[in-house]
């Protein structure tokens, strides 16, 4: 059974809030260089691998700036994470742009920064060349349809939005060939949180094969094959984590049996996880305002919703310890939850818990993905903090808190500042 953990005592913790109140999102150094090492050590047979880490999952620069300095480049989609992916010192094609339903001004960043473009659709070919010109490396976005099952998060791939159908994608890069264009990618994202192995290699098998036909119909050799996201973690504390080095070598057995015959030896293979780099590397940290018991026992912190969105979303799990009572037993039913005028605004329900008494610091653990990214500001609520712990254990506050000014800072009304 995987161990939930935390890298900090009571004691330690409660000097980091003399400083940082609460709440905030705490992230650890060594756990995220630890997950990309070994998603790399995974993919090292292949004749180049890179991580391109997707923004969204963790969109602060100083995080993708220690990815980067592990190897990773990013995944953007929207101009705000290619300006992000910029600051934090990525450049050129170890940056990849994957939106949808694209802004001009987006794929105008993309080519100005000389990043590498991941077209979502046959008709952006055109839109591209009007808007922003065409680059010498273009990749498109596969959408298998009813070849994948898709699961709760994802959806279907039939139902998607994303991606060019099979006929699209050899249109398109025949259209793309006879605009001049050299250098070609692959791509494709239909796994979320995905744990099992066979859906990995599933992928890898399906892109394999498409790699191969574009280069027999269409004489392109694809200079990678980007096989998405959706690496999984293991949330609830009986779930083991994904086998990576099992991923790794079931691909590589594929890429030599598919690959390699067709003659596409360099063709080398990309990633864009987000969740596996950062998720479990992070835990929002709260303290207990109130225990109000009606017809249920609840306990109220100081964070909300709009700190970590995933529970009220998606009834999502996310695991709970309490500091210094770890190991106490878990003889209390609670609800926890935060102080937003929602009702489902509950990080759990019905959670076996250690007694927990007012002031007690509430560690909600793998949130350092899609948590503080999904932050908003409904019913006036604020961004919490992030802080890193870095591998001397030292704390760097890396997003301050959002400050009430920030949050009128963009309205208008009699007296306000904003012209
Ligand atoms: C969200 C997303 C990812 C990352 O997914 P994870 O589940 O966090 O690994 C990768 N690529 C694209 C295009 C995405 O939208």
């Amino acid at each position: 059974m995987a161990k939930k953990s935390f890298p900090l005592n009571k004691e330690q913790l409660q000097e980091i809030v003399k400083k940082y109140p609460t709440p905030f999102h705490i992230y650890d150094e060594h756990a995220i260089r630890e997950n990309i090492r070994a998603l790399q050590k995974a993919f090292a047979w292949a004749p180049s691998f890179r991580e391109q880490f997707a923004v969204k999952a963790l969109p602060n620069p100083r995080i993708v700036q220690l990815l980067h300095e592990e190897g990773a480049g990013t995944d953007c989609s929207s101009l705000a994470e290619l300006l992000l992916s910029d600051i934090a010192g990525v450049k050129g094609e170890e940056i990849l742009l994957t939106s949808n339903d694209t802004p001009a001004d987006e794929f105008q960043k993309a080519i100005e920064l000389g990043a590498i473009i991941n077209l979502d659709d046959i008709s952006h070919i055109e839109y591209l060349e009007k808007n922003a010109g065409l680059p010498n490396i273009i990749c498109f976005r596969y959408n298998p349809g009813d070849l994948i099952e898709g699961n709760d998060i994802i959806g279907k791939p039939t139902e998607a939005k994303y991606g060019l159908t099979r006929e699209q994608l050899f249109e398109a890069y025949k259209i793309a060939k006879e605009k001049g264009i050299k250098r070609f990618g692959l791509h494709t994202m239909v796994a979320s949180n995905e744990r099992r192995t066979e859906a990995f290699l599933f992928t890898a098998k399906l892109m394999f094969t498409l790699a191969v036909e574009l280069k027999e119909k269409l004489g392109i050799e694809v200079e990678f094959v980007n096989l998405g996201g959706g690496f999984g973690i293991p949330y609830l504390p009986e779930q083991e984590p994904l086998n990576l080095m099992e991923i790794g070598e079931g691909i590589h057995k594929l890429y030599d049996e598919m690959m390699v015959p067709a003659g596409l030896n360099k063709t080398g293979i990309m990633t864009e996880s987000g969740r596996a780099m950062t998720g479990p590397a992070g835990w929002l940290v709260s303290t207990v305002l109130h225990e109000k018991k009606t017809y249920k026992d609840y306990i109220g912190l100081d964070s909300c919703m709009a700190n970590l969105m995933r529970p009220a979303l998606y009834g999502a799990y996310h695991h709970i310890t309490i500091a210094g009572k770890e190991n106490d037993p878990c003889d209390h039913l609670y609800d926890i939850t935060g102080s937003l005028c929602e009702n489902n605004d509950k990080f759990a329900i019905d959670r076996k818990l250690p007694k927990i008494d007012i002031g007690d610091l509430v560690i909600i653990h793998d949130t350092g993905a899609h948590g503080s990214a999904m932050g908003f500001n409904y019913n006036g609520k604020l961004w919490c903090a992030e802080l890193l712990l870095r591998e001397d254990g030292s704390i760097e506050l890396i997003r301050r808190a959002q400050t009430i000014d920030d949050y009128f800072a963009t309205l208008k009304y009699p007296g306000s500042l904003v012209k």
